[in-house]
């Protein structure tokens, strides 16, 4: 097992020289980051593709592009998010002046998963650069081509000290987590979370989880049906179901049942052709341990449509199924693939009574033009985020902090909510003698 302990030594040093604590320095960082992207851009298409056989349109947009723009959101807000504010002095402290100062935390450990594996790799360096942090990042071991490409890209424009990318498998995470970093960002399971929170507690280090779970996705009868079985379709099917946001299970209001399948049918094929196997632009499932979970899934209840498998090139075709009760195996854990299970339900009750005693989702989607059922979800249930009459898409605006609570995760991230991650507020009184 490699020793860390030279790596950190010369990033704490670099990060003692105050070098990144220059906002000019952090935004020529980003930058020639953001430059790197672009001149990389066909080398990501490509090892995402060798990776997952992510189509290059879903690729361009869902690695590169929020990429590109949270560098660039960053770039233009920077030197304000890390100005030094006055605030408010209560008048027992007449003649004093208050101010938060946003300090680095110094060295920051990015650990990285597969299913998107550029950008959420990179998205969280882009706020621990912008807080003014050195970096080591983890990219993840199952999608090798972009492990590779990640190293290549930082390891040969960046000094070691600074940023720098170490590949490798969970004895390098465990490693690595056992040196005394500054702040921990961590993207995956929630069993791994566990673990990183453990090691993480050994040093008081703060973390950020960025975790999974069962996002739910409700469809109440007065929903526009043939949107939602849209939106459900493209946050659902988009990299195979391989989305931590992505809608994991369907409770819909049994009157509109049939109808929402219906249009889920229409919608696949209209997407990927009336027969997906021969679609060779549908992501794969990203190895032979994933395929098998999904694949005995497909035995829980009844398939509606989809159902086709092919282990020899990792393909699972996008699947309904209807029938589902809590207690099958599809609805123990995050099903994280092209799996849709569907359970039906007569009174909203019903479903915050089963959602709330389960583990808190990462995301949770309602389907309803009925402000009164928005507003009762949403003061009733605890999730990290979402939306309504929509799927995935809250999880691309730089106005909302993305992230998870209990079980999904701790922390936030993306826009100004990057930036106050991984910095941390100095609360300073200023007093004068004079
Ligand atoms: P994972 O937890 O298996 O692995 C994530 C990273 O942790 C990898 O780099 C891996 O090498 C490392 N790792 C694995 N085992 C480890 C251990 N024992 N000790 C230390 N490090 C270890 O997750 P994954 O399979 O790569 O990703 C899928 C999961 O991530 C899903 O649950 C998904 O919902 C979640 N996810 C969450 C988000 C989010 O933003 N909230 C985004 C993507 C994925």
């Amino acid at each position: 097992m490699n020793n860390y302990q030279e790596l950190t030594k010369k990033q704490l040093s670099f990060f003692n020289s105050g070098k990144t604590k220059d906002v000019a320095f952090r935004i020529e960082t980003l930058k020639k980051l953001r430059e790197l992207v672009v001149r990389h851009e066909d080398d990501i298409l490509k090892t995402v593709k060798a990776d997952l056989n992510k189509p290059e349109m879903e690729a361009k947009r869902a690695e590169v592009g929020l990429v590109l723009s949270e560098i660039d959101f960053a770039v233009e807000n920077l030197a304000e998010w890390a100005a030094p504010k006055e605030v408010e002095t209560p008048s027992t402290h007449a003649g004093a002046k208050s101010y938060i100062y946003q300090d680095p935390y110094g060295l920051a450990l990015v650990i990285a998963p597969w299913n998107y594996p550029f950008q959420l790799a990179v998205s969280p360096v882009v706020g621990a650069i912008a807080a003014g942090n050195c970096v080591v990042l983890k990219p993840s071991e199952l999608t090798p081509h972009t492990s590779s490409l990640l190293a290549k890209m930082f390891n040969e424009n960046f000094p070691e000290e600074y940023l720098t990318v170490v590949e490798g498998e969970v004895e390098t995470s465990t490693a690595l987590l056992k040196e005394n970093f500054d702040y921990i960002f961590f993207t995956g399971s929630t069993m791994v979370g566990k673990i990183v929170a453990e090691a993480a507690a050994k040093h008081l280090t703060p973390v950020t989880l960025e975790l999974g779970g069962k996002s739910p996705t409700i469809v109440h009868e007065d929903a526009n049906i043939e949107e939602a079985a849209k939106r459900i379709a493209r946050g659902k099917f988009a990299n195979a179901g391989q989305t931590c946001v992505a809608p994991d299970y369907i409770l819909v209001q049994r009157n509109v049942k049939d109808e929402l399948l219906a249009n889920l049918k229409q919608v696949v094929t209209n997407t990927y052709g009336e027969d997906v196997s021969q679609n060779l632009d549908f992501p794969h499932v990203v190895s032979e341990k994933h395929f098998d979970r999904l694949n005995s899934f497909l035995t829980n209840g009844d398939i509606v449509f989809g159902g086709k498998t092919d282990r020899s090139r990792l393909f699972i075709e996008p699947t309904v199924l209807d029938n589902i009760s809590w207690e099958d195996n599809v609805m123990q854990d995050e099903i994280f693939g092209p799996i849709l299970p569907v359970i039906v339900y007569d009174e909203i009750s019903e479903v915050i009574e089963a959602i709330v005693k389960r583990p808190k989702p990462l995301a949770l989607y309602l389907f309803s033009e009925d402000e009164a059922v928005q507003d009762h979800i949403l003061n009733s249930v605890s999730f990290g985020g979402g939306s309504i009459n929509d799927t995935i898409n809250h999880m691309t605006s730089h106005y909302l902090p993305f992230g998870g609570v209990g079980d999904s995760g701790m922390g936030a991230y993306h826009g100004k909510a990057s930036f106050d991650t991984f910095s941390h507020a100095k609360s300073i009184l200023k007093r004068s003698n004079k």
